[in-house]
């Protein structure tokens, strides 16, 4: 690393970071750097797996104490969090309603999981998780971050144009890698 990650002034990029204000903000910022993203795995390949966990754990630690994802709730808005058997009867509960018929109007198969079809979530009020504490374990591991081989994990990667902590991670380890596009002035 051309850098000491504490050496590095890690302040977000996003403006309205973790704001609901912010979601339009996130999808331009992401897209402008689409081709520089392609270019910057790349760069990565020269690091260990390892060692870029390393990384993003230390960046995790610093963003997840600047993003409040109480204001954010861009995740819950875009995606449709999968969803286990057990998960079902508590989430149901949450609405009095009953288990199959919670299962037939709001849960899909997609072929290999179950998940929550409502986009928004239907538990999504003002930003905020209405069912915070019985939430998914897909939700409370969201943006998965802590999972090993960042470098390689698609699925993590696609979350950059939606959650603001993924966004500011990468672009916290360009900073720190003191990564620049081939060709770009100094
Ligand atoms: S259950 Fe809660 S945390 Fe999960 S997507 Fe819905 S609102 Fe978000
Ligand atoms: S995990 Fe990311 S997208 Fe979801 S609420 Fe938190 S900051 Fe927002």
């Amino acid at each position: 690393m051309k850098q000491d990650l504490k050496e590095v002034n890690l302040k977000p990029f996003l403006k309205e970071a973790g704001a609901c204000i912010g979601k339009a903000e996130i999808s331009a910022e992401a897209a402008k750097r689409k081709v520089e993203q392609v270019y910057f795995k790349k760069e990565l390949r020269q690091y260990s797996s390892e060692q870029v966990d390393v990384w993003v754990a230390e960046l995790r630690t610093h963003y997840e104490k600047v993003i409040d994802c109480t204001v954010c709730g861009n995740c819950c808005s875009k995606l449709e969090p999968g969803v286990e058997d057990h998960e079902i009867e508590k989430l149901a509960e949450a609405l009095s309603e009953d288990p199959i018929s919670f299962r037939r109007n709001r849960v899909d198969f997609d072929g290999r999981a179950l998940f929550l079809k409502t986009k928004p979530c239907l538990f999504l009020k003002d930003c905020k998780c209405t069912v915070y504490e019985i939430r998914p374990a897909a939700c409370a591991g969201f943006p998965h971050l802590d999972q090993p081989h960042f470098k390689y994990k698609q699925s993590v990667w696609e979350n950059y144009q939606i959650c603001p902590i993924v966004f500011e991670v990468v672009e916290g380890l360009k900073q720190a890698l003191d990564f620049k596009m081939p060709g770009s002035e100094e």
